[in-house]
C-alpha cells in the first residue's frame, strides 16, 4: 500500500495528530522531505487486508522483501481472528463478510446476525447468520435481540 498523499473521507484524519492510530506513513511525514506534509493515514481495515494478501501469497506489503506463505482464504483470516480475538494485537472490529468474503469495519458498517436476532419469532436460521457487510447481509426482516 503506498502513500497517495490524499485525504480519505469518512475515516479519521491523522494528518498532524500523534497517537497510536498513526500510521508508518504519517509518521514519515512529520518530517517530509520536500516539506509538504500530506494525510497519509491508512485504516486498519487497510492494513489488515495488506496483511490478508500477504498471508495468502497475493502480495507483499511495499518496500518489504520477505518469503510469502500460501494459506487460503480461511487459514489466512484464521491467523487474524487468532491476532484480534487472542492476542489482541489487531483491532477484532476488522470482519470478513459472509457474501462477498471482503474485509469491511464493522464500527462503521455491517451486521454481525447471532442466534439471538429472530425472524418470525424464532432463532435466525444459520444460513442468516454471520458477519455481513452492508450490501450482502440477508434481506430479510429479521428482529435485534
Ligand atoms: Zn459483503
Amino acid at each position: 500500500m503506498s502513500c497517495t498523499g490524499k485525504i480519505k473521507e469518512g475515516i479519521y484524519n491523522c494528518f498532524g495528530e500523534y497517537d497510536e492510530a498513526m500510521c508508518h506513513q504519517c509518521i514519515h511525514n512529520d518530517q517530509p522531505l520536500d516539506g509538504e506534509t500530506r494525510n497519509c493515514f491508512v485504516s486498519y481495515r487497510d492494513k489488515i487486508e495488506e496483511l490478508y494478501n500477504y498471508l495468502r501469497g497475493i502480495s507483499l506489503p511495499d518496500g518489504v522483501g520477505v518469503k510469502m506463505p500460501k494459506l487460503s482464504d480461511k487459514m489466512a483470516f484464521t491467523v487474524i481472528w487468532l491476532l484480534q480475538e487472542h492476542f489482541h494485537i489487531l483491532p477484532d472490529n476488522i470482519e470478513k463478510c459472509r457474501g462477498c468474503r471482503e474485509l469491511f469495519d464493522s464500527d462503521s458498517e455491517g451486521y454481525c446476525l447471532t442466534d439471538e436476532y429472530t425472524l418470525n419469532g424464532k432463532p435466525l436460521p444459520q444460513k442468516y447468520r454471520g458477519q455481513w457487510c452492508n450490501a450482502c447481509v440477508p434481506k430479510v426482516e429479521f428482529e435485534s435481540p
